[in-house]
């Protein structure tokens, strides 16, 4: 942890890489919508006259306020042995990180990445990844439906169009092997030819596809729900509250261990501390140094041409696909009609200035006008429309950053080496369908309702321990 035990100088300029998240980040169409929401600067630390100062202590501190620090609250405080007291600190507006300005794709990886994650985490962890994530869909699907959650959710088909000669190869052998893993097809994967590809997804340069069952949601909404539904059962949110370190309490050392966790403007005590920092978890837990990378992703809101509005909008979500890393996810907002166009961040034509951007990158003050012209320019070609009327075609763009690890998966559980200390961060552009499948089985895991990390439901890959970081490190050096 951060480790200067009298407490640090708020400014400090030794705060490790990737430091806090920027000040004034831009709105994404998901904020920009939300502007009315109570949350966005409850009780800001920021206020005129400083008059909000955090409690002494609290049983549960959480960092973050996004959708992986607002399910941990909720499935914390609505458990038969809820704390007594939780506190969430947010450095800017309530759930304004990757969360509040994703793509709003709440999709499954069905197969693809069989191939990719057996090589990493063999064969039985690959399949246990794609399991996971397709409970997670019922999982969000479930939870929205019970409580009523307002967040625009539709669940779909989607598409992966396959849009490049290696690609089809790539996606097929991933394909093959999984289903030869499972000795069976795929269930719920259905393989489309190139003709059918091309009149069901409307793409005509399509070389063939793929379809299962997906979801999009306005993400803002989401978050800010989970947010409200925790407020009702307890939780104490304070947002522009940068936490910029967690030291060891030296107070009462005959007591169980806590720990001080100081803002600029103030301190709070406890023995149990949940980073869900995504990107920025790194810069309060120095074992995660280059362990969880920053690396901003973009996306677009796109209003449609006639072709594609009324009763000619898309059927399905889409992740049009030219490679693997060369890629654009595509919803059509059953609430609006507009399109939420996202992008990737393997485009072949990209920038040396335009790649620095982007990896290791904490600044979503802005987008990239390059990432943009790429992304509209493809989706003119593929769709074969161009705007002609004033209002049509692009309308907003937006960034955001994504929490990158090498092995793909996120880091959840206990941090080695700090007893109270836990992480649920890095989930790799793919938080939405895995956060619903993670964030309740940490909570029982802090809570002791489950005795063993197989009894969380999460696969065995995601946790955090000292093989896995020890492992990475080696592979660095
Ligand atoms: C442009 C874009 C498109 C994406 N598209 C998709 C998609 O379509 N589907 C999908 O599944 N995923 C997508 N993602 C990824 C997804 O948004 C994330 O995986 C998910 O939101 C992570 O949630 P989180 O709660 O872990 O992190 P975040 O939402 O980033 O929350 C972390 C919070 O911690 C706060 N914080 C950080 N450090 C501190 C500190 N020191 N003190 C106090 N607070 C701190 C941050 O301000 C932030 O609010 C996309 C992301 C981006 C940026």
């Amino acid at each position: 942890m951060s480790s200067n035990k009298s407490g640090p100088h708020p400014l400090d300029p030794n705060l490790a890489a990737p430091g806090l998240p920027v000040p004034k980040p831009c709105l994404s169409f998901w904020q920009r919508s939300t502007r009315h929401s109570p949350l966005l600067n409850l009780n800001s630390q920021q206020s005129q006259d400083n008059s909000v100062s955090l409690p002494e202590r609290a049983d549960v501190i959480i960092i973050g306020s996004g959708i992986s620090g607002a399910l941990t609250a909720y499935s914390l405080l609505t458990s038969p042995n809820a704390p007594k007291s939780v506190v969430m600190l947010e450095a800017r507006e309530a759930c304004s990180g990757a969360s509040g300005r994703n793509a709003g794709h709440c999709r499954p990886d069905a197969f693809r990445g069989f191939t990719a994650f057996s090589k990493i985490h063999g064969e039985e962890q690959a399949d246990a990844i794609l399991k996971h994530e397709k409970k997670v869909l019922k999982l969000v699907d479930e939870f929205i439906k019970e409580n009523d959650v307002q967040c625009d959710w539709s669940l779909s088909k989607t598409f992966d169009v396959v849009m490049g000669e290696e690609f089809k190869e790539y996606v097929k052998t991933s394909y093959e092997r999984y289903a030869g893993y499972l000795k069976k097809d795929v269930e719920g994967v259905k393989i489309l030819g190139e003709k059918d590809t091309k009149e069901q997804t409307r793409v005509s340069s399509a070389l063939g596809g793929y379809e299962w069952r997906a979801a999009s949601c306005h993400p803002a909404k989401l978050g800010q729900a989970l947010l409200t539904m925790s407020i009702t059962k307890g939780l104490q949110l304070y947002t522009h509250c940068p936490v910029i370190s967690v030291a060891p309490s030296s107070s009462d050392p005959s007591s169980s261990p806590s720990w001080i966790v100081h803002t600029p403007s103030s301190q709070i005590t406890s023995p149990i501390i949940i980073h869900a920092t995504n990107a920025h978890a790194a810069t309060l837990i120095p074992s995660l140094q280059g362990k969880i990378v920053p690396v901003r992703a973009q996306a677009h809101r796109v209003i449609p041409t006639p072709e594609f509005c009324g009763d000619r909008m898309l059927t399905h979500t889409y992740s049009l696909r030219f490679t693997l890393g060369h890629f654009y996810s595509l919803i059509q907002r059953k609430a609006d009609g507009a399109f939420i166009l996202g992008t990737s961040r393997g485009i072949p034509s990209i920038s040396e200035a335009t790649k620095k951007e982007i990896f290791g990158a904490k600044n979503d003050t802005t987008y990239s006008d390059e990432i943009k012209d790429d992304a509209l320019a493809r989706f003119s070609e593929i769709f074969g429309v161009k705007p002609e009327a004033m209002g049509e075609g692009h309308e907003y763009g937006w960034t955001g950053i994504l929490g990158v690890t090498p092995d793909s998966v996120p880091f959840i559980g206990p941090i080695p080496d700090s007893p109270g200390q836990f992480v649920i961060a890095g989930f790799n552009g793919h938080g939405m369908a895995r956060i619903f499948g993670c964030a309740p089985g940490l909570a029982n895991l802090i809570l002791g309702e489950v005795k063993s990390w197989e009894e969380t439901g999460m696969p065995k890959c995601f946790q955090i321990t000292e093989e896995r970081l020890a492992k990475m490190a080696q592979a660095k050096s």
